[in-house]
């Protein structure tokens, strides 16, 4: 009897898979890194975005920072001696660290990356250098640059603030100018003029990252 040959499939390129085989694909959470000039509003649109949005977490910091009336221990900041945070960075604590106006602040690493597993998106709001920082050693992370439509609007919010003295307002206001020149660094930019419309973006940011395949 005459072997009969079976002709190779036809390739086409495109592995054929039957519907019943395609698996949801279990995603990890975005690590999205909110930054700009202190006083520019971060705070208050990350804490606006957090109320709309669910499935999405901000990092708590620990910070040498003394502590404001209105601060809460573990809601605002972990509040800790040099001592204790330099400990901290020692034992590889801190996923980012940096000095700011004269204090400490970094961002504990097991919280963020155990969120991140559980498939919760992460926001950190942090200033520039630990941004940086981030980018370097967490490639699929989104920066986003929050600017102040002035100079001028910044240096007034820092003041009605009213959280600082003069001496560090101007610390502030100084090191504003450096950050600025950096946010050609990140993913996207958000001018907070218009808070219900800096909200409304940064919101936006959130929802097409979680569309990305
Ligand atoms: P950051 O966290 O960047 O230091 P904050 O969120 O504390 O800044 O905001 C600084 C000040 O500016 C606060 O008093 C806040 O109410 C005010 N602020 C925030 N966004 C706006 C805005 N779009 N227009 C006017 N004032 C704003
Ligand atoms: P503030 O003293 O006004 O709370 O914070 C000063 C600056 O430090 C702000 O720009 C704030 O976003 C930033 N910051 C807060 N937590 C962290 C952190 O964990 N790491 C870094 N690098 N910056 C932080």
């Amino acid at each position: 009897m005459m072997e009969t040959k079976k002709s190779p499939e036809p390739t086409t390129g495109v592995t054929s898979v039957s519907p019943d085989k395609i698996e949801p694909m279990t995603k990890t959470g975005s690590l999205l890194v909110v930054t700009g000039p202190s006083g520019v509003g971060k705070g208050t649109i990350v804490g606006a975005v957090l109320d709309e949005v669910d499935q999405l977490a901000k990092s708590v910091s620990v910070t040498t920072r003394p502590r404001r009336s209105i601060e809460v221990e573990g809601e605002h900041y972990f509040f800790r001696s040099e001592e204790e945070f330099f400990a901290m960075q020692k034992r590889g604590d801190f996923l980012e660290y940096a000095e700011f106006a004269g204090n400490y602040y970094g961002t504990p690493s097991h919280w963020v990356s155990e969120h991140l597993e559980k498939g919760i998106d992460v926001i950190l709001e942090i200033e520039v250098q630990g941004a940086m920082q981030v980018r370097e050693k967490c490639k699929d992370a989104i920066l986003i640059f929050i600017s102040p439509p002035s100079f001028e609007d910044l240096a007034s919010r820092l003041r009605s603030r009213g959280t600082e003295t003069e001496e560090k307002i101007a610390e502030r206001l100084k090191k504003a100018k450096g950050e600025m020149q950096q946010r050609h660094l990140f993913n996207y930019e958000v001018i907070n003029d218009n808070l219900k419309e800096a909200v409304r973006n940064l919101t936006a940011i959130v929802y097409a990252e979680r569309l990305r395949i």
